[in-house]
């Protein structure tokens, strides 16, 4: 276990933990939100988000201080907490951000690691090379190289108490992010952050950030905490916390704000078209639509960044609830219906679901089998992994019907959609105790038969005859030769 990183409750991949921030002398609840503070735009002041939004934790950047005299002097003299006014943990970036946009930064990973401690951050960022998505192989794997020479500068500058995140780069190149990552999590750095994902999500590429992720996460280790960079659109929290973030930065809350747009969970709305504000928050129940459009400039950008911020934060706060029911993933399917890409999204994180296996709980509350999707959950891998050790009589019936008689054969056990066959000993036990829609659909019907078809592999020496009720062709195609087939409709 990681000193700094504790793990309290998981569902699928995502979790709820504490990460000890000793410089600052705090722990910070994950998953959290940090917003970003522009040390010279504060469109809602540090000490406000602490006190009326609950922030324990921000981000600000050293590199903007580190190039302003007049901000570089103070943050020296006052330190960043009094220059910010705010109470929690402060994180600082390096300038890879702007690295990124303009091509170029002017200081080293000694000197901007040296000011963020000398600034008083309690968790730095040493100066990554965030490459870009679909860049050639070669030009990933050597601006990875050199993100990892900075690593282990970082690792021997002496940082004191504070935190040094280890960002993880590799483009869109998953054998490059799950190398970046088992490098990373080797350094004696604390935090994680999945850089560069931020081209993927302006263009909608969820399902490229979910494969990035997952490939950096298999690198890194379950006990790593780890930070989706950039990340601060309240539709995909869920998404990513199910693929196993910890920590989002969102200046989203700011910028848009500023163009008048109003965040939800599912999506983005201009201010101009809303004629309701679907929000219970103290701005969406203090004003209407076209009140907030009069307001002055400055005052509509607070209203809406605030409002922007409440929806963020809660969205976090109902993930973590999730997490506790142990019903994250029904959440996910639920915000990815809000747009195609992020049901690209979670489809791309259910190809994962094996890897998503190993930190689900064995049981939960609930299993709603809410969309076809639901099919490819990892409950319903880790119950076709468990035929395996199951043992298995000489002559088998497998039924749709509950309450089929023995007839003749060594055993019967039931067959229930998506998760297919199990002995009726285990018909109450997380997750065959699953609440599936009666009208059901062909992928919990294929689901099913990959099981059936599962368990007639590892046992071949086993007689099976499947008693189904009005499958399609194509679906029993899923089986092996040999299995013996009842239609119950036929009969009845
Ligand atoms: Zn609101």
């Amino acid at each position: 276990m990681r000193e700094s990183f504790e793990i309290r409750d998981t569902d699928a991949g995502g979790r709820i933990g504490k990460l000890t921030v000793p410089r600052a002398g705090t722990t910070v609840e994950t998953p959290a939100l940090l917003p970003v503070i522009n040390p010279n735009l504060d469109t809602i002041s540090p000490r406000r988000l602490a006190d009326e939004f609950g922030a324990e934790i921000l981000i600000t950047n050293s590199y903007i201080i580190h190039g302003d005299d007049t901000l570089h002097e103070r943050a020296l003299e006052e330190g960043l907490h009094d220059l910010l006014d705010f109470p929690g943990a402060i994180m600082t970036d390096s300038g890879s951000f702007q690295l990124s946009e303009y091509g170029e930064i002017d200081v080293t990973t000694e000197e901007i690691l040296d000011f963020q401690r000398e600034i008083g951050s309690d968790i730095a960022t040493p100066v990554d090379i965030p490459t870009p998505p679909d860049v050639s192989h070669d030009r990933a794997a050597s601006d990875l190289e050199t993100t990892q020479e900075r690593l282990e500068i970082a690792e021997d500058v002496d940082t004191g108490e504070m935190l040094v995140s280890a960002p993880v780069q590799g483009s869109t190149y998953p054998d490059l992010r799950e190398q970046a990552g088992r490098h990373a999590t080797g350094t004696d750095l604390d935090v994680f952050p999945v850089g560069a994902v931020v081209p993927l999500m302006n263009d909608y590429r969820y399902d490229d950030m979910i494969d990035v992720v997952a490939a950096a996460k298999r690198g890194l280790g379950a006990d790593a905490p780890v930070h989706l960079f950039g990340a601060g659109h309240p539709m995909m929290f869920a998404l990513a916390v199910a693929a196993g973030c910890d920590l989002f930065d969102s200046a989203a809350y700011a910028l848009y704000a500023r163009d008048d747009r109003y965040l939800t969970v599912r999506g983005t709305r201009h201010l101009a078209d809303l004629d309701y504000l679907p929000c219970s928050c103290a701005v969406c129940t203090d004003h209407s639509p076209a009140e907030l459009r009069a307001l002055p400039d400055a005052e509509r950008e607070s209203e809406l960044a605030a409002h922007n911020l409440h929806v963020t934060f809660a969205e976090i706060r109902r993930i973590k609830q999730a997490i506790r029911a142990g019903n994250l993933l029904e959440l996910v399917e639920q915000r990815a219906r809000s747009h195609p890409a992020m049901l690209d999204g979670y489809r791309t994180l259910l190809d994962h679901a094996a890897q998503l296996a190993r930190s689900d709980p064995v049981s939960k509350g609930s299993f709603f089998y809410t969309s076809h999707e639901s099919a490819r959950r990892p409950e319903v891998v880790r119950h076709h992994r468990r035929l395996e050790r199951l043992s298995v009589p000489d002559s088998l019936l497998l039924t749709v019907d509950r309450s089929a008689p023995d007839a003749g054969y060594d055993d019967v056990w039931r067959v229930q959609p998506p998760f297919g066959p199990f002995p009726r000993a285990l018909s109450k036990t997380y997750p065959l105790t699953a609440e599936t829609p009666e009208r059901t659909d062909r992928a919990a019907l294929e689901a099913a038969a990959d099981g059936v078809a599962r368990l007639v592999e590892t046992s071949p020496e086993t007689d099976v005859t499947l008693a189904h009720r009005d499958w399609p062709a194509d679906v029993l195609e899923r089986l092996p030769d040999g299995v013996a087939l009842v239609d119950l409709a036929d009969e009845a």
